[in-house]
């Protein structure tokens, strides 16, 4: 899987936004989100809390946002991400597998009327 590299990524977008990358690793990352609209899209969005977490700050047109005031923002970010990914990987297998109740339960269910 490629979500280890991915996540590396991430940590590099972060970075980016604060500041910190040095212009070779600026280079690298643009290239890969060139060609990653997953990395692309995390990025926007790292953006947004961001723009979010400088306006609460009442400073809307902020460069950055200093590292203490990003913490709370970002975790709640990724509990937010966490809980969507787990949401549609659910609704995702009980469409295709019919979920808990459907299938053998039926059939035993059928079993058990024949019986009586
Ligand atoms: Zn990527």
């Amino acid at each position: 899987m490629t979500d280890s590299t991915h996540e590396q990524w991430l940590v590099q977008i972060d970075a980016e936004l604060d500041g910190e990358l040095s212009l070779v690793e600026r280079a690298a990352l643009a290239k890969h989100l060139a060609t990653c609209s997953h990395c692309a899209g995390a990025r926007a969005s790292h953006l947004e809390v961001r723009v979010a977490l400088a306006r609460s700050a009442g400073n809307p047109h902020a460069f950055v946002v200093p590292r203490p005031a990003i913490r709370g923002g970002t975790l709640a970010l990724w509990v937010f991400v966490a809980l969507v990914t787990g949401l549609l990987a659910g609704w995702v297998a009980d469409r295709r597998w019919g979920g808990p109740g459907g299938g053998a339960t039926l059939e035993e269910s059928r079993g058990t009327v024949v019986v009586h």
